[in-house]
């Protein structure tokens, strides 16, 4: 199957302390001119991406940036700024369930922070206008291990409702179920006239399961910093897992599914 767009998670799969690694920016830029769209799809906002990527001169290589796991912006390259268009109907659809669902996800959140004061831990929850702007409420924990005992204790009551929740590195997030990293990708893959099988996304973390774990029919990939649930959804779903990390096991991985036309043809 040809592969006709990339999705990139950003922190832990592309982007940690060192920052991006020459590795990974030199082969995005190769797929670039090989015609495939490269996407982020991100927990992080579109902002801090726009910023990232500009910073290590990396935008123009990009067709679109999915900030906080859902707002989808396709990005205008051509000229000497990029410009970054709103993916419509799709946010406006994204705003308009949330505006329902919100409330709801605020309510949890409230209960996940008596949970973390019963547990002796410290949180820090988003402030309504920060759950509203971003279509998603959070708390953070002092832990991994504790957002991710969290996401558990809560997940199997939402089981049935119109929310999700997932944990990404110390947060727990609630949220949309219908919105998320996946069905996000599927819209942009839509728009732009491609089958879920010519998708591949990256991830390393819980909340990128819904891009990884085969349920759109993406092609999927990890690292080697990945840990173990994550590489086994990808593997469940016949993807590969790369024997280094971060953007240094993503070139690799992208080298195997596109080898350089030297390379090919030697
Ligand atoms: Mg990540």
């Amino acid at each position: 199957m040809t592969i006709r767009l990339v999705a990139f998670d950003l922190d832990g799969t592309i982007f940690d302390r060192h920052g991006i690694a020459p590795e990974y920016a030199d082969t995005v830029a190769r797929l670039a001119t090989q015609g495939v769209h490269c996407v982020i799809n991100s927990g992080r906002s579109v902002g801090f991406q726009l910023d990232l990527l500009t910073e290590h001169d990396l935008m123009q290589h990009f067709t679109a940036l999915i900030g906080d796991e859902r707002w989808v912006h396709l990005a205008d390259t051509t000229g000497t700024e990029p410009k970054l268009q709103p993916l419509e109907p799709w946010n406006t659809e994204v705003r308009a369930g949330w505006a329902e669902l919100g409330p709801i996800a605020e309510h949890w959140c409230g209960l996940l922070e008596e949970q973390t004061r019963q547990r002796g831990w410290a949180s820090r929850a988003y402030d309504r206008e920060t759950g509203q702007r971003r279509g998603i409420w959070a708390i953070s924990v002092e832990t991994a291990e504790g957002a991710q005992e969290l996401a558990t204790w809560l997940q199997p009551q939402l089981t049935g409702s119109p929310l999700a929740c997932n944990s990404n590195g110390t947060i727990v997030h609630v949220f949309d179920a219908e919105r998320d990293k996946g069905t996000s990708l599927a819209a942009l893959a839509e728009h732009l006239g491609l089958r879920n099988d010519e998708v591949m996304a990256f991830g390393d973390g819980y909340n990128d399961r819904p891009m990884l774990d085969g349920r759109h029919g993406f092609a999927s990939a990890t690292v080697a910093n990945a840990n173990e649930d994550v590489k086994s959804w990808v593997r469940d779903a016949g993807g590969r897992i790369a024997g280094s990390d971060c953007g240094v096991g993503v070139a690799e991985l992208l080298t195997e599914v596109f080898p350089p036309r030297a390379a090919a043809t030697a």
